[in-house]
């Protein structure tokens, strides 16, 4: 089996669901020490923790930090420091999307998105990155998003975040270029996640199609491929990222998007 990871610790938020359990899947399969973290049913997430643990063998801990408030983000990233020595990989994931015309958009919801989108990724870099400095290495990937590099209609919160993301991404790389630390952001268009079917269901009880119907119209807008992107592929992104082969890719954007930014 192979272990590139072995001894490196990767913190992944909003890895109970999605992309983030993807990504979680993907380290740990390379021997890295998980740490999960997301909302959802208890006994689920303590059944997925013990059985990534058992079938990868690698140490798997879980935080329930709401990542909309920066000291449990802090508390979190302190947590796994005091658990493993430091946290090798930090994946922000974590995300939430609203969608609604700006003039109707609840400022709340704003709120919320920016926090969890955008701001999280701030405070668990500041917080991860002094361990990583001393030791020399890190790998810092934040998941953006298409939403990160264009925008669409009525998702301004998640537009603005995303391009935020963007930009905290290329001022990391820059304030940590030469020091063995890298930060990228990975940009995906259409995962079928409970992120987006939330967002067919909407669209199918809008136009009154079916969901099968709207999820291949929802995909044939925007991806030139026609299909979606998975948590799988995404995961071998972030392990490449991770890999020697990519010591020098830092600031950047990785659209996985079947094309979508093509156009
Ligand atoms: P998902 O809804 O399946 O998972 C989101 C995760 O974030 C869950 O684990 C959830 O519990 C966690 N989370 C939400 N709010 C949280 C909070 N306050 N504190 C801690 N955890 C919280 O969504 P997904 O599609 O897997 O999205 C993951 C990331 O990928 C997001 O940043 C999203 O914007 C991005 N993304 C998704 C797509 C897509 O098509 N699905 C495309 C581009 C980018």
């Amino acid at each position: 089996m192979v272990t590139m990871l072995k001894g490196k610790t990767a913190l992944v938020t909003g890895s109970t669901s999605g992309i983030g359990k993807g990504i979680a899947e993907a380290l740990a399969g390379e021997g890295a020490n998980i740490v999960l973290n997301g909302f959802g049913d208890a006994d689920e997430i303590e059944q997925h923790r013990a059985d990534l643990a058992e079938r990868t063998s690698v140490a798997v801990t879980y935080s329930g930090a709401d990542l909309s408030q920066p000291k449990a983000v802090a508390a979190m990233v302190s947590e796994a420091e005091a658990q493993y020595g430091a946290v090798d990989i930090l994946v922000n994931n974590a995300g939430i999307q609203h969608v609604s015309p700006i003039e109707d958009f609840d400022d709340e919801r704003w709120d919320k998105v920016i926090e969890i989108n955008l701001s999280s990724n701030f405070h668990a870099i500041k917080h991860a990155l002094p361990a990583m400095r001393r030791k020399g290495w890190g790998r810092i990937i934040n998941v953006a998003s298409a939403h990160g590099l264009s925008a669409s209609p009525f998702k301004s919160a998640y537009v603005a975040a995303k391009h935020g993301v963007i930009g905290l991404t290329k001022a990391v790389a820059l304030e940590t270029g030469g020091s063995g630390v890298t930060c990228n952001a990975i940009c995906p268009g259409w995962v079928l996640t409970p992120l987006v079917e939330q967002q067919i269901r909407a669209r199918a009880a809008d136009s009154g199609q079916s969901y099968e119907e709207e999820k291949v119209a929802l995909v044939a807008e925007k991806t030139p491929s026609k299909d979606f992107s998975t948590p799988e592929q995404i995961g071998g992104l972030a392990v490449f990222l991770c890999s020697p082969s990519a010591d020098q890719i830092t600031g950047a954007p990785l659209s996985i998007d079947g094309g979508w930014m093509a156009q």
